[in-house]
């Protein structure tokens, strides 16, 4: 997947467009990502006795990861994403606009 947990993404389609958030898990497999404030459903919570009172919980839902895109700091916007091998082997991502590397 182009974003992995931790990264800074922002919402391209859907009722959550144009929002900016961490991604808080990604789901390699399923291809979908929750991410920080996205997507927020409620759930009503039965009480369990009086230490749990119970109420609404609200809490992410997973979206499709091809509905966000990475945020590059520098660009102040989503950006596509490139790949390099620096000299020591390693594979890192970096932004395809201003060519920052996104894997420290
Ligand atoms: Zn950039």
């Amino acid at each position: 997947m182009h974003v992995k947990s931790g990264d800074k993404v922002v919402v391209i389609s859907g009722k959550d467009k144009g929002k900016v958030g961490k991604v808080l898990k990604a789901s390699p497999k399923e291809n979908r990502v929750i991410v920080e404030e996205v997507n927020m459903l409620t759930k009503h919570k039965k009480p369990m006795g009086p230490t749990e009172p119970g109420g609404i919980i609200k809490y992410e839902g997973p979206i499709d990861a091809s509905n966000v895109m990475y945020y590059c700091d520098k660009d102040k916007q989503g950006v596509r994403i490139g790949y390099t091998v620096l000299s020591d082997g390693r594979k890192v991502r970096v932004c395809k606009k201003c060519g920052e590397v996104l894997d420290k």
